[in-house]
């Protein structure tokens, strides 16, 4: 039974950490955090030691970039995730990261070429192109001459260099240098304001697709999608290859703007791809558009995450800029279930320290945070009973002193339903499944516990279930408590009932709370 009831909380208690907290009798939570963390892996959180370290310090998903690195090397790295995370029994989820149709230079022949504004410089898009010179280079998409035309603007490693398209001859695409720079082999191209007709999914994601269901993710992300039908084909993909990750749309271009509602609606998180985003439509666009992109992905009850130089600086140092702090902390105000370190953990020299001070400024801005409940959706007709139990149980705890939520669940549908209304209670969910419960650890608030409910009697399982909390130290005596739970267990999506109780020494009791007393 030990083993089953291993929470998150009770390792990061048994270090220490401060981010995980007690419910204190009365009153409410001292401090857990909410806010997720997504770490990418490279090669700077290859060492065991260290992937420990990142998911004591605070790690909730690990994210394995398929731009780079071998297909061997990211089977090893998720299985090191795996076991890590055994060993610390946290509950830790897989994010594969599709390449997608992302536009590169193909390589020179010195490796590196140096361009100054006014440079003349040839994109060479035709099926086979010599190594690249000091004068021109291949390109990995053999559709751009067609989609550009003189006057364009092409932004290469995400916008550093700078070109305008002069004219279009065949294949070749004649540009000069507005900013010039040092351009290496690989490197990015955007065209500003988009409109590139390459489609969402490129082949080499159909063979990524296979090795993500050969990984186990729990997620995938979906690089570049342009509308729901490029999200609905990497679902048809990953069904096919037998796996059940739930997809991520990465919002980073501008038809992904122009199509935002149908492709949150095909998906089960976005995510503010700023780094791209930023290239193709401009920084002075960004803040705004992260804004619109978490709360339009609340409103459809999906998830929200917002990633990319959220700590940058910290890739060399071991502290944070004070603007970086501040970022990290208006995306917790935003909205985001998680925020995002990539090349801090993937390649920086302080893969701990960053997720450290990430924890702490998630927490810092938490702290302050009114409940919110802006997406209270009084407006909504319910096409679930999970989902209708959900809202009932979270407009219930906005309006009386609930210290936790606890949810039964099997498949984690109701925590996600719960954790899109913003509210300071911590939300334990427990699950028999330990996929289910890996999923969850991305959703805002939320706590996944393993939790196997035991006999057919409702009160006998709640009991338990309460015993179990009471003994991990995250309910005491005198809290009050939201339960939701289906009248039948194991029954996938079967959440049907809510009750309020109050938590005894003895167990709990539902028909003496005096909602009068706070
Ligand atoms: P990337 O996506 O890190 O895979 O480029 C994120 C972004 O563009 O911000
Ligand atoms: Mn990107």
């Amino acid at each position: 039974m030990r083993l089953l009831s291993l929470t998150l909380g009770s390792y990061d208690q048994a270090l220490g950490i401060k981010s995980i907290s007690h419910v204190t009798a009365g009153g409410g939570v001292m401090q857990k955090r909410q806010t997720k963390i997504i770490a990418t892996l490279g090669p700077a959180s290859d060492a065991p030691a260290v992937l420990r370290e990142m998911f004591a310090a605070g790690v909730d998903v690990c994210r394995i970039n398929m731009s780079h690195g071998k297909p061997e090397d990211q089977l090893e790295r998720t299985r090191r995730v795996r076991e890590a995370a055994a060993q610390v029994g946290k509950e830790v989820a897989i994010l594969v990261d599709l390449q997608g149709p992302k536009i590169r230079l193909e390589t020179f022949s010195n490796d590196r070429i140096e361009l100054a504004s006014g440079d003349s410089f040839i994109l060479d898009a035709s099926p086979d192109p010599e190594l690249g010179n000091q004068q021109r280079c291949g390109v990995t998409y053999k559709g751009l001459a067609a989609d550009v035309t003189a006057g364009d603007l092409l932004l290469l490693d995400d916008g550093l260099i700078t070109m305008q398209v002069r004219e279009v001859q065949g294949d070749q695409i004649h540009c000069v240098v507005e900013n010039g720079g040092t351009l290496s082999s690989r490197k990015g191209i955007n065209l500003k304001g988009g409109g590139l007709s390459i489609p969402g999914l490129a082949e080499r994601d159909k063979e990524d697709i296979l090795r993500a269901a050969e990984m186990e993710a729990d997620y995938v992300a979906v690089s570049f999608p342009r509308n729901a039908e490029d999200m609905r084909k990497a679902r048809r993909l990953l069904d096919e290859a037998g796996s059940s990750a739930r997809l991520i749309a990465k919002i980073e271009r501008t038809e992904a703007i122009e199509n935002l509602a149908e492709i949150i609606e095909s998906s089960h998180a976005a995510l503010v791809a700023r780094g791209d985003l930023g290239v193709e439509i401009g920084d002075a666009e960004l803040p705004f558009l992260q804004k619109k992109i978490i709360r339009d992905a609340l409103h459809q009850n999906r998830v929200a995450i917002t990633a990319t130089q959220m700590m940058q600086s910290m890739i060399d140092h071991p502290i944070p800029t004070r603007a970086e702090v501040l970022d990290v902390a208006n995306a917790v105000i935003d909205g985001s279930d998680a925020v995002m370190l990539s090349a801090e953990t993937a390649v920086g020299k302080h893969p701990v320290e960053v997720v450290k001070a990430m924890v702490r400024v998630c927490l810092g801005a938490e702290r302050h945070l009114e409940a919110h409940r802006e997406n209270q959706q009084l407006n909504v007709r319910f096409h679930r009973i999970d989902q209708a139990i959900a809202s009932a149980a979270m407009f219930l705890a906005g309006h009386v002193r609930v210290d936790a939520i606890v949810a039964l669940t099997e498949s984690g549908s109701t925590a996600q339903w719960l954790s899109r209304v913003r509210t300071p209670a911590p939300i334990y969910a427990l699950s028999p499944d330990p996929s289910s419960r890996r999923r969850m650890a991305l959703y805002r608030g939320v706590c996944p516990i393993a939790h196997l409910p035991v006999g057919k009697k409702m009160d006998k399982v709640l009991k338990n279930a309460i015993a179990m909390l009471l003994d991990q130290g995250l309910l005491v005596p005198g809290d009050r408590v939201l339960l939701t739970m289906g009248d039948r267990l194991s029954n996938q999506g079967g959440t049907n009932t809510m009750r309020l109780i109050q938590v005894s020494e003895a167990g709990f009791a539902e028909n003496q709370i005096d909602l009068d007393l706070g």
